[in-house]
């Protein structure tokens, strides 16, 4: 089955703080010895192919207080060129120019496919109307918008700010923005996302980080809301992309679930 991996980080050592890079040592030796010193576009496609991802959403991030700052200059180029590989901006809010003047860049100049917002990490409530112009360019241009939910191991960060039921507002307010709760509010808020798209057809939770055991148990709901579930590794934070899919392959789950959650969701959600 062809994947389509919707949560990677790709960065190196330059990125990232300090404390990230050392997890990402300890989790992930592979990662740390072929390229936490330097990242081609082409080592990372040969890679993904060795682990069975077809294609993956390259995540750009702004977070200097806690795990650091990939820029969205970077992503999009490392990108360039690559169709397996889909580049997502950011918005850094630590600049004086315009939230919306950064969306519009981002995807008519670089070319960014969608956006990954870092609530818990940059310290923002995603509901906070300032942000409101950077929702309404994502919703008039038809990209999504992905947001971190739930808790996070990583020194800076500030977990009240990854509660989905702030994502209520948002998603009442734009309609037509697909928005995603990636890792689905772990630990404890798992009830509040799987409530959440339940209420709103735009709103799709993201699996990264959450372990495919446990996924039926905290969304009981996700085969009667097939097409709002997406796949992700989490990668470099998650060493085997492989074997993530195995376990999704082996839920029981009917096998067109298993297709839309793997790829199918991604695909319609990116236009591809
Ligand atoms: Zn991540």
């Amino acid at each position: 089955m062809q994947v389509i991996d919707f949560h990677l980080h790709v960065g190196t050592k330059r990125h990232w703080t300090e404390w990230v890079v050392d997890f990402f040592r300890e989790v992930n030796p592979t990662y740390y010895e072929r390229f936490s010193e330097g990242i081609t576009p082409e080592g990372l496609i040969a890679y993904l192919r060795e682990q069975g991802v077809g294609r993956a959403v390259v995540l750009s991030e702004y977070a200097p207080r806690a795990t650091g700052v990939v820029p969205n200059e970077f992503t999009a180029s490392f990108c360039k060129g690559h169709e397996e590989l889909i580049p997502f901006g950011s918005i850094c809010l630590y600049e004086d120019t315009p939230v919306a003047e950064q969306a519009e860049r981002a995807v008519k100049v670089l070319g960014v496919r969608g956006f990954k917002m870092l609530p818990t990490y940059a310290h923002f409530y995603p509901n906070d109307p300032s942000l409101y112009p950077f929702y309404e360019v994502a919703q008039s241009l038809e990209v999504p918008v992905m947001f971190h939910t739930g808790t996070s191991i990583f020194k800076g960060s500030r977990v009240k700010y990854g509660d989905p039921l702030l994502l209520d507002d948002v998603a009442e307010d734009f309609p037509r923005l697909k928005i995603i709760m990636e890792h689905g509010g772990r630990p404890f808020w798992y009830d509040r996302a799987a409530w959440l798209i339940t209420r709103h057809r735009n709103l799709y939770i993201g699996i990264a980080g959450i372990p495919a055991k446990v996924l039926l148990q905290w969304f009981p709901n996700l085969e009667r809301y097939p097409d709002r579930f997406l796949f992700g590794s989490d990668w470099p934070g998650v060493p085997d992309i492989k074997s993530l899919i195995e376990r999704v392959l082996a839920l029981p789950l009917a096998e067109e679930t298993k297709e839309r959650i793997l790829w199918r969701n991604a695909a319609e959600l990116l236009g591809l």
